[in-house]
């Protein structure tokens, strides 16, 4: 099915193998909060050993250089497996070779690659989330380093990252020196008199968006507060305070101004691996209720033979085909021609959007076909249910994906997009 060649099917068994292998510590991971650091150690090797770890980086840099399309039949099949244990499964920031300098290479990106390193990425803030052109982080030069202040919120995976990526925007004003979390790193809010919109106090900042590379721990770096979270993940979200945290120059990515043009290729990357995962969710959802109500009889019948409950079933299959379909195929079109970046960004667009409402609709009805058992944290529709909300709100919420995927509509015509 799907036209997949014979590498294609390769790694696509490999990922299914080692989603399999993980499936058996979902329980474990619910009920604990997280499993031992041996056995996640485990796993990151065995997903390097599998060649499903790092398959969005260049052979040359010992990545695993698949084309697109494998890339979403790994993270589709990590997507099948719970309580994110399917992340050992991991994609290193692939924007970040083009323009990491030699030292970055060796110090961040290629032991990422090689999994001794991780990373995390610091961009939203209280005031800043769909919106990130509003963020109030600032990164000031002082001769040959930078200095940063800002507070972040939802930097997951935060408690296992080695760095992280920092977001900011250039404030040319000299640093503040002193030490003061109030007035440096939390300026107070104002509302600005002509937008309504907040401002910081502590002097402006220029538009130029700015990302950095920070070393974890640093002096300055400091948890504010880990808040709890719906899904049961090892990874937390935790909000993160930078108070005049100083970087060397060499820590700055890219050029300076660069800094969204990066996070626009992240999300780019991370919606259509989003819209895979969801996929894979289904897909082992749509197999377990499947399962589940042949086997269960009720008035002397199994469920799926009862209209209502088939329904429930057929209506979950066909999306995840519709979900499928489209998802490889918007693979397929980046592989073909990798330069129509305008398109592809419309498309991962509607393949995150189109797979992360389809995922949550077939949990939903997931948990309704196990009947009392879907709500119990031991199956795997309850948790999915949980699991698979967020999907629709980060790296750009569904609203976020509309608005884009119309805007190229209203601007390009529908012929560009379907
Ligand atoms: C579990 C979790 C992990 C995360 N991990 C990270 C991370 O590692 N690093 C990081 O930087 N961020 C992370 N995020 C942040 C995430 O990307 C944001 O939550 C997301 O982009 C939405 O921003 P917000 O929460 O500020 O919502 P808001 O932007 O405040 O949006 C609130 C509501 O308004 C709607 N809305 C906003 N603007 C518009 C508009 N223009 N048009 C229509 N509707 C609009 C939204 O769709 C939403 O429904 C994470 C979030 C979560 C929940």
């Amino acid at each position: 099915m799907y036209g997949l060649s014979a590498a294609d099917e390769d790694i696509q068994a490999r990922a299914r193998a080692f989603a399999d292998e993980l499936i058996p510590f979902e329980v474990e991971a619910e009920l604990s909060g997280c499993l031992p650091g041996d056995v996640t150690a485990a796993h990151k090797k065995r997903a390097i050993e599998l060649g499903v770890f790092a398959t969005n980086l260049p052979r040359e840099l010992g990545g695993g250089g698949c084309t697109t399309l494998q890339q979403v039949l790994v993270q589709e099949q990590a997507g099948r497996v719970t309580n994110a244990l399917g992340w050992a499964a991991a994609t290193p920031p692939s924007w970040f070779p083009p323009v990491a300098t030699h030292d970055q290479l060796s110090r961040y990106l290629l032991p990422t690659i090689r999994g001794e390193r991780e990373e995390c990425y610091a961009i939203t803030e209280e005031g800043a989330g769909s919106d990130v052109d509003a963020i109030e982080a600032t990164a000031c030069p002082d001769g040959d380093s930078w200095v940063l202040n800002g507070v972040k919120w939802h930097v997951t995976s935060f408690n296992t990252a080695d760095y992280c990526f920092f977001q900011a925007k250039k404030k040319t004003e000299e640093p503040e020196r002193a030490s003061s979390f109030h007035s440096a790193l939390r300026p107070e809010s104002l509302p600005d008199e002509t937008t309504g919109m907040k401002r910081v106090r502590s002097g402006s900042a220029s538009g130029e968006h700015l990302l950095f590379l920070v070393d974890l721990p640093s002096p300055g770096v400091s948890v504010v507060r880990t808040p709890a979270y719906s899904h049961t993940i090892s990874h937390h979200h935790p909000i993160v305070a930078f108070e005049n945290v100083r970087v060397p120059a060499a820590n700055l990515v890219g050029t300076e101004g660069d800094g969204m043009r990066y996070s626009r290729e992240w999300f780019r990357f991370e919606r259509l691996m989003v819209a895979a995962r969801c996929t894979g969710a289904a897909d082992r959802l749509v197999a377990e209720m499947s399962a589940f109500a042949s086997s269960r009889l009720a008035g002397g019948a199994p469920i799926a033979a009862h209209g209502l409950v088939a329904g429930m079933l057929a209506d979950s299959v066909t999306e995840l085909f519709a979900a499928r379909s489209l998802l490889y195929e918007t693979a397929r079109a980046i592989d073909r021609d990798p330069s129509d970046v305008r398109t592809a960004h419309a498309q991962c667009s509607m393949a995150k959007l189109y797979c992360s409402e389809m995922a949550g609709r077939v949990a939903d009805r997931a948990v309704q076909v196990f009947g009392g058992r879907g709500y119990m944290r031991e199956n795997v529709a309850e948790r999915f249910f949980r699991e698979l909300r967020v999907e629709r709100i980060w790296e750009g919420t569904s609203e976020i994906q509309r608005m884009i995927i119309a805007r190229q509509l209203t601007t390009r015509g529908v012929s560009s997009l379907a």
